[in-house]
């Protein structure tokens, strides 16, 4: 062990005022499905540094007070880098303010929040995560669609379509089995490439498939098809991410159960905020 301490880091680290970053799922899009916890912790932040799949109804639960960061992170423009958000977290709780790390859906799924937890572990700045609903549960959920059914289908399973480096790195054939449903996120680009392995690896063309654009909010909007008619139906409709894909048998029940994006006349009451805040 190193005899030698740098005394004047250690001093600096004891005298630093310690904040803390409480890493929180914003939800889907309806600011109804945001946790008890994330209101209140919106509430009282001293700073919310924010994903641009963060809808303004979520935003709009911030305290006046408190300053807002947009950290973004859209496909193609990638407003901040990962080590600058990462950097710009341990900085501001530095600072000993309470900053809430706000991301779309759940923060441990697709979200990068290990990651930047990580950089947190290792700078000794303490944290919380407070779960939010990921877009397969919010969004299957707003479109009818049960992710499991005893009829249907037993497990389900969360992918990423991102394409890396333009290449998939996914089982395609753990995920043409029958009795399951896929769940694709960031699934758009990719969407043909997708549907065109499935039926490769084994599932038939005339398998359930939907997409559902901007899940859970009043511009919720759903195309079903097949995986052979799929891509050009998404294509034809011009739907806009955010879109989650949702491969298997259980996207039939849809036209058993829809409820959300019936037609405006039957919508349930608690949807109309929702088209208020769209
Ligand atoms: N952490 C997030 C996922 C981030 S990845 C979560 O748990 O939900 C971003 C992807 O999530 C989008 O490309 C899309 O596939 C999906 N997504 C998020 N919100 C959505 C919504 N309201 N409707 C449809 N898809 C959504």
């Amino acid at each position: 062990m190193n005899a030698f301490v740098d005394m004047n880091a250690l001093l600096a680290r004891c005298h630093t005022p310690q904040g803390r970053v409480f890493l929180v799922g914003a939800g889907p899009g309806d600011a109804d499905l945001l946790t008890l916890r994330a209101a209140r912790l919106l509430a009282e932040a001293d700073v919310v540094v924010y994903d641009h799949l963060v809808g303004p109804g979520v935003l709009a639960l911030i305290g006046a007070d408190a300053e807002r960061i947009y950290a973004g992170k859209e496909r193609a423009n990638h407003s901040m880098g990962q080590p600058d958000i990462n950097a710009l977290l341990v900085r501001l709780a530095r600072q000993g303010r309470r900053v809430v790390r706000l991301k779309g859906g759940d923060p441990f799924v697709f979200g990068r929040g290990g990651e930047e937890l990580q950089a947190l572990a290792a700078e000794g700045v303490p944290f919380e995560v407070v779960p939010g609903i990921t877009a397969a549960c919010g969004v299957s959920a707003y479109a009818g669609i049960p992710l499991t059914h005893r009829d249907f289908a037993q497990s389900c399973l969360f992918v990423t379509g991102h394409l890396k480096d333009h290449s998939f790195d996914l089982d395609w054939a753990a995920l043409a089995r029958p009795r399951q449903t896929v769940v694709i996120y960031m699934s758009l680009t990719g969407l043909a490439t997708i549907c065109a392995k499935l039926v490769e690896q084994g599932l038939a063309a005339d398998w359930p498939a939907a997409v559902v654009a901007q899940g859970t909010l009043a511009s919720q909007r759903v195309v079903t098809a097949t995986l052979a008619t799929l891509a050009a139906a998404v294509e034809r409709e011009g739907l806009s991410s955010p879109c989650l894909t949702i491969v298997g048998e259980v996207v039939r029940l849809r036209d058993e159960l829809r409820w959300f994006d019936q037609d405006a006349a039957a919508a349930p009451a608690h949807a109309l905020p929702n088209a208020l805040e769209a």
